[in-house]
């Protein structure tokens, strides 16, 4: 166990009463034990912590994971039941938005009565929502590549390129300066299909006057990079351009609104309301943002429904767009880290209006 993590978790089996808590997700696997493989069960008691695995993995265990014991398994649930019963434990809580309903199923017809399964879910969600400084270097490392590789690639942007061969190119270089994965398929979207808010790079063929919007990212040490750019290639007109100076705002006052104990929905209004009062709300259909880290969206979601306010430390996107069927879109995307009063830049490519020559 990270010892530092697992404080939280001590608190929660007393809050809740509970003997234990299984952990069926990666991306809190890994948190809270290092364990970066597959597949595994994470299993924190008062009094023990233990971890299950498949033979695949039971030496990467050995290696990475800090648990006083680890188990290798060939039926998963069977052997977990039988561990907890082995335990003496009773009331077991578990990390449900992890795990699905057949599995679900599967655990309780195995286990029958022997416990009482507590769902947990708004219960873990601030588990991971603080980075550490460890976390905030990862995060920025993965920025980093993002703007190494874009450098590299936005010459190649030009009238008669394809989308897809963009997009290809950044998943390259990205790979190439040291990149794990990439964080999702990477959005590369000109003209008309910018109005797709996730439009994955296509065959279409950009084209002189049109906008590109390149929404990209990789990962470093497990965690993920995220950044949105919207550049002009050649002239574009007033329209496209007025859409853009829109979005820029938008963003930039967000950004500035950006602070600990800034309730979440209000930030997300700074970049609505301002975008609804030129006119153009109705084409703004997402939230704000997200939270980044180990999973590329992750807790706090930042919508207009989140009755959080932001923490320092807390790791959060800033994406408004606008969206206009048949002419196109724009959308610009950072991601911050919170601070006392204010912010810190984790992304680093400017984001003012560019127009590519051709
Ligand atoms: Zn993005
Ligand atoms: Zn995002």
């Amino acid at each position: 166990m990270i010892a530092e993590r697992s404080t939280y978790l001590l608190d929660l089996l007393k809050i809740e009463k509970l003997d234990a808590i299984l952990f069926f997700g990666l991306p809190n696997m890994r948190y809270l034990s290092g364990f970066t493989g597959t597949d595994g069960v994470l299993l924190i008691g008062a009094v023990e912590t233990q971890f299950f695995t498949d033979s695949r993995y039971q030496e990467q265990a050995q290696n990475q994971v800090s648990t006083d014991r680890i188990t290798c398994y060939k039926n998963k649930f069977k052997t977990i039941v039988e561990e907890l019963q082995a335990c003496g434990y009773r009331r077991v809580g578990f990390e449900a938005a992890a795990i699905n309903v057949a599995q679900y199923e599967e655990l309780t017809n195995i286990s029958r009565d022997s416990f009482e399964w507590v769902s947990l879910t708004a219960q873990l969600q601030l588990l991971r929502a603080v980075k550490s400084a460890d976390e905030l270097s990862a995060l920025k490392q993965a920025a980093s590549l993002n703007q190494q590789a874009f450098d590299i690639v936005m010459p190649l942007i030009k009238p008669g390129v394809t989308e897809l061969k963009i997009a290809l190119e950044l998943e390259y270089v990205l790979k190439q300066l040291g990149g794990e994965i990439n964080a999702f398929d990477f959005i590369v979207a000109s003209g008309s299909r910018g109005a797709l808010p996730h439009g994955i790079a296509s065959d279409k063929r950009i084209q002189e006057g049109e906008l590109v919007t390149i929404d990209f990212g990789t990962r470093i040490d497990g965690y993920y990079s995220d950044e949105t750019v919207t550049l002009a290639v050649g002239e574009v007109d007033r329209n496209l351009r007025q859409i853009f100076d829109i979005v820029l705002e938008a963003h930039d006052s967000a950004l500035a609104a950006v602070c600990s104990g800034k309730s979440i929905c209000g930030l997300d209004a700074v970049a609505r309301d301002f975008i609804t009062a030129n006119g153009y709300g109705q084409y703004f259909g997402h939230g704000l943002g997200h939270g980044v880290g180990l999973e590329v969206h992750e807790f706090p979601s930042v919508s207009a429904y989140s009755d959080k306010d932001l923490m320092t430390g807390m790791v959060i996107t800033i994406e408004p767009g606008i969206y206009i069927p048949e002419l196109g879109g724009v959308r610009i995307e950072d991601t911050v880290v919170v601070t006392g009063d204010g912010y810190q830049s984790i992304t680093t490519i400017p984001k003012q209006f560019k127009q590519l020559s051709t």
